[in-house]
């Protein structure tokens, strides 16, 4: 099997001199083992973070892909099946058949099956779960959400439109803006060259936001908190405009808008949600069949590219999911 380890500590952006590629050899399956081959690997914001705290110099680099069962002496896991696993960056493994999602036998043959790692997974489950439980976004509100245009957020913009929302999303180019304002988005601007963000918010929408699903922190997180309506919720998703920093960000100082608009703002993490994982994948698979979700992956083709697709999309090169195909 090949697997990338992270063959230096990050140190700022990520470089693909940080990764190497390895051989390693499999042994031979012991009873109730399964043998995964990766189909489609995933490439996510989290394993910069989690590199820094959880790993050491020459970890195979975590993650989760699609993979294909090729010999099993598992009962439960047939040849030929597919499972959603976390088995890190390696095109095959074995796996004691623990902790593995199956691909429901009769997924859609219309829909690829990487879906179970953008907007039928992890990603679109963040969205799901963000909005109606920590936003508790509510029909004719107003939602803000920033990096709108990538997995997380194409899928938070469209459920706040199917739950009768106004939306209003920001992200990096031109072109994403477009793409927003083609999935349903109300507006949508582009942070990289508006003048002034305060004034894009305020344009976008001059009441001010319910809710804001933040999945970039930092500076965009500082201005936006400003233009809460009272009463507004917070949904603290991600700090991706943090995560490369050397020196941590100074502030932002959130306590005058936080007391006298009495806003809420609370972290979260999907996984705190794994019982109700199988309620949130029918919900927006029903939505995605009905035409309501729509869906974009940026599919990297080859597993010798997993740093590029990696680096690629912390630099927002990928319009929706970012996946490598092997
Ligand atoms: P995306 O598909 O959105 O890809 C990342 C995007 O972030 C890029 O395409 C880029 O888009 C944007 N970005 C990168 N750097 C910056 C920056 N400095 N300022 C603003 N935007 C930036 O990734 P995901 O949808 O998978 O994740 C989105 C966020 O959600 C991340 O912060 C991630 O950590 C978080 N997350 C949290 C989870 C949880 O359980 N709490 C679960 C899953 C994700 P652009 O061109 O617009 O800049």
């Amino acid at each position: 099997a090949k697997v990338w380890v992270l063959k230096k500590h990050f140190e700022g952006f990520p470089k693909t001199s940080d990764f190497e590629m390895k051989q390693v050899a499999l042994a031979n399956l012991k009873d109730g083992e399964l043998l995964l081959e990766s189909v489609f690997l995933s490439v996510d914001p989290y394993m910069r973070p989690y590199s820094k705290r959880d790993m050491k110099e020459g970890d195979v680099m975590i993650g989760t892909q699609v993979a294909r069962v090729v010999e099993s002496k598992n009962p439960a896991f047939a040849v030929g099946a597919f499972v959603v696993a976390d088995g890190g960056w390696r095109t095959h493994f074995i796996s004691d058949g623990k902790d593995l999602n199956p691909l429901p036998p009769s997924w859609p043959e219309s829909l690829p099956r990487s879906l179970a790692l953008g907007t039928l997974g992890m990603p679109g489950l963040t969205a799901y779960f963000g909005l109606f439980d920590v936003c508790k976004m509510k029909p004719g509100e107003t939602v803000l959400v920033n990096a709108a245009a990538g997995a997380v957020g194409s899928v938070v913009g469209q459920l706040a439109k199917i739950g009768g929302c106004k939306v209003v999303g920001c992200a990096g180019s031109d072109s994403k803006v477009a793409y927003l304002k083609k999935i349903g988005f109300d507006e949508a601007f582009n942070y990289r060259t508006v003048t002034s963000l305060d004034e894009a918010l305020r344009k976008a929408s001059p009441h001010g936001y319910d809710c804001f699903f933040d999945n970039v922190g930092g500076e965009f997180a500082s201005i936006a908190i400003n233009h809460m309506k009272k009463y507004g919720r917070i949904a603290v998703c991600g700090a991706i405009s943090q995560y490369n920093d050397t020196v941590p960000q100074k502030g932002p100082y959130i306590q005058i808008p936080m007391i006298f608009k009495e806003l809420s703002m609370k972290g979260f993490i999907v996984t705190s949600w794994n019982n109700g994982r199988e309620e949130g994948v029918k919900a927006l698979l029903k939505w995605v069949l009905e035409g309501k979700l729509k869906y974009h992956e940026q599919v990297t083709e080859g597993f010798e590219n997993m740093p590029a697709a990696f680096i690629g999309m912390l630099k927002g090169e990928n319009l929706g999911k970012a996946i490598v195909k092997v």
